[in-house]
């Protein structure tokens, strides 16, 4: 077999090995289909069965209510910052929103585009190394929705408890932080993601959003752009992009093959413990975040040094360790370690790290 690096891209980002097998099994022949999942009719039963299980295995994994639309939908999470907003920004044609980072920011350019954005509350004093604390007087009732980014990609920072919204509907980014561990999905009233962080390839983005939300979307927004037209038609109005839809689906049947996404997040919490456990006592490397709001995801750090930051980065590469450069706006490094990064790679990423730090005290 080919060689394999471990891969801690921030995305797109490492498939699970499980996965890239069964693609490969299938890449000529799909279950005797004579032909690849690529190059099938999205009006095929074969295909239908693969959008439908994909969608069954999704709702089983993260218990999604009845009165929860899935839609697979294209444009990435980036689209999203404007359908949101199109379709939900309709009584008050004002929301609230917390600034988080970058995503978060561009998030709120684009719901601009539609009317007033209360930002309610910004990490951007400390270059958002932290989520802001929130508390529910913010969230005044004249709102449409409030907007979240529940895991920074950035910045390496997540939420840890919901913000007190009373009953105003809950928006949330997941892109880099969807399946990593337990929600309530009833808590959010739309959950967007791109799929290429913890889901699949690039080119799908799934939403899940409660179908009262989006029932009375403005009939003036374009076809393409509307939730509704989306949800009619389970997601095939048009082409969708079936291919990545193939394989988030074999995502879906390995979590649950893993024992869903609780067993999915007891690893990651583990991954997570161990890499900044390292930090939190090395003599070289430190975090970025400090306290509670650390990503389990993201892992943003630094040596101090930019110089011995690239040496680092490039060493690793040659080690095997891949994509450990930081955003350019936190400089640095950053460990990607989604669902997928096994322990193993964390493992060997630390003890890289171990020999770094004893050759350069
Ligand atoms: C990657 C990312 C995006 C952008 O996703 P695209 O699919 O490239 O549009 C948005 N939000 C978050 C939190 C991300 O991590």
């Amino acid at each position: 077999m080919e060689e394999r690096v471990y891969n801690f891209s921030a995305g797109p980002a490492c498939l699970p090995m499980d996965v890239l097998k069964q693609a490969q099994k299938d890449f000529i022949s799909y279950g005797g289909s004579g032909m690849n999942v690529m190059e099938m009719s999205h009006r095929s039963p074969e295909y239908q069965n693969i959008i439908d299980t994909a969608e069954a295995d999704l709702r089983e994994l993260l218990n999604i209510p009845d009165n929860y639309d899935v839609l697979f939908l294209q444009g990435g999470a980036s689209l999203q910052f404007a359908m949101v907003p199109m379709n939900l920004m309709t009584k008050y044609k004002k929301i609230h929103a917390v600034n988080t980072g970058q995503w978060s920011k561009k998030a709120i350019a684009e719901a601009k585009k539609f009317g007033e954005v209360n930002v309610v509350a910004s990490s951007e004093d400390k270059t958002f190394s932290y989520i802001p604390e929130l508390s529910a007087e913010l969230f005044t009732p004249d709102a449409d929705y409030v907007h979240i980014t529940s895991n920074n990609t950035i910045y390496g920072t997540k939420y840890t408890k919901l913000p007190p919204v009373g009953n105003l509907p809950l928006v949330s980014d997941m892109s880099s932080c969807i399946l990593s561990e337990k929600i309530n999905v009833a808590d959010y009233g739309l959950i967007y993601a791109g799929a290429q962080k913890n889901i699949g390839p690039a080119g799908v983005t799934i939403v899940i959003v409660r179908r009262d939300l989006v029932e009375n979307a403005p009939e003036d927004i374009p076809t393409m752009l509307r939730y509704k037209t989306h949800a009619d038609n389970g997601s095939m109005f048009n082409t969708p992009p079936t291919y990545a839809i193939y394989i988030a689906g074999l995502v879906f049947k390995n979590l649950k093959r893993l024992g869903g996404i609780g067993e999915m997040e007891k690893i990651n919490r583990e991954k997570a413990a161990m890499l900044y456990d390292f930090l939190d006592n090395s003599s070289l490397f430190s975090a970025t975040v400090a306290g509670a709001d650390r990503s389990m995801m993201n892992v943003p750090f630094v040596t101090g040094d930019a110089e011995l930051d690239r040496e680092f980065v490039a060493e690793a590469k040659k080690a095997g360790l891949v994509n450990l450069k930081g955003h350019r706006s936190v400089g640095g490094m950053r460990a990607s370690i989604y669902n997928a990064m096994p322990e193993d790679g964390v493992r060997s990423l630390i003890a890289f790290m171990a020999g770094f730090e004893a050759k350069h005290r």
